[in-house]
């Protein structure tokens, strides 16, 4: 596996190389990321990861300073996975100078859900996710990207912004990868204590819970919805959670569903200090 962390050493590696096939993560890496590499490298194309936590899309409160960084572990998880190039900016290589052009995402997609509780958080990952595109795929006629479910609204903006930008990249959505109970895999349970953890899959369970009733209601979801969302993030309020947000949207816009809609359901929640996300679709 190559490493390397300027762009010009990327574009020099990539160069002679075929169409990449690229996940991009923030490191710590799991089964979740592993699993997106996996995906990469059946494509047969060049499979190529990059570790770049993005300060763009971390609030001044949020945890951009003590994200866990695992360097040597992941790159020997990705190498093992059968990643070829890994690109591992840094800070001076992605922003060498204050990012002071952005990408502003379509608000009617990117301001509900995630944008409302993390006002800024889809400028920052559409601003980065362009800037590695564009160092990625320099001189590429099309390429290949894959991103995971798990972060569902991320997967939609992603998908839109390469859409209105007519960008030649063909967006790949992995599943979800969960722990055995039924918690999706994320970087952030490692800030999990004991209890806390084994506490966290009632999130996911929330979102069963939750989408059960969705079907249940019929057409008539549309009257319920709202009091059955109030319900739901009562009850996980009631073990403990702070919950922003446990909602049934249709999947195309993320908006209120109409009878007859493709349905999903997000959440976002606190236990402790630690944000957890999940979504199922129903
Ligand atoms: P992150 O490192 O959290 O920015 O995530 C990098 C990529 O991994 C994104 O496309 C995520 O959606 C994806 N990802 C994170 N957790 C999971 C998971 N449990 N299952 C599948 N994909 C995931």
């Amino acid at each position: 596996m190559h490493i390397v962390h300027s762009i010009s050493d990327l574009r020099a590696v990539l160069g002679p190389l075929g169409r990449p096939a690229f996940v991009p993560t923030m490191g710590n890496l799991h089964d979740g990321h592993i699993a997106l590499m996996r995906r990469a490298v059946q494509l047969g194309e060049v499979p190529v990861a990059s570790i770049f936590v993005n300060r763009l899309q971390f609030l001044p409160h949020e945890d951009f300073d003590s994200y866990p960084r695992t360097w040597d572990a992941d790159c020997e998880r990705l190498a093992a996975a059968g990643c070829q190039v890994l690109f591992a900016p840094r800070e001076r290589d992605l922003y060498p100078e204050p990012q002071t052009f952005k990408i502003l995402p379509d608000s009617q997609l990117a301001d509900l859900l995630e944008g409302e509780f993390r006002p800024g958080f889809f400028t920052g990952v559409c601003t980065v996710v362009m800037k590695l595109f564009s160092a990625v795929f320099a001189g590429k006629t099309s390429g290949i990207a894959v991103f995971g479910q798990k972060d569902y609204q991320q997967l939609m903006v992603v998908r839109r912004m390469v859409q209105q930008f007519t960008l030649p990249i063909d967006i790949v959505a992995n599943p979800t990868e969960r722990a055995p109970d039924g918690l999706a895999l994320s970087s952030r349970n490692g800030y999990l204590s004991a209890s806390e953890r084994a506490e966290a899959v009632a999130l996911s369970r929330a979102l069963r819970t939750l989408g059960e009733a969705a079907k249940a209601a019929g057409d008539a979801l549309p009257a319920q919805r709202e009091a059955l969302e109030q319900a739901a993030r009562a009850q996980l309020n009631a073990r403990g959670w702070q919950t922003d947000y446990l909602s049934v949207r249709r999947r195309s816009d993320l908006l209120a569903p109409k009878p007859g809609d493709a349905l999903v359901v997000l959440g976002a929640a606190r236990l402790g200090p630690t944000r957890l996300i999940d979504n199922l679709e129903i």
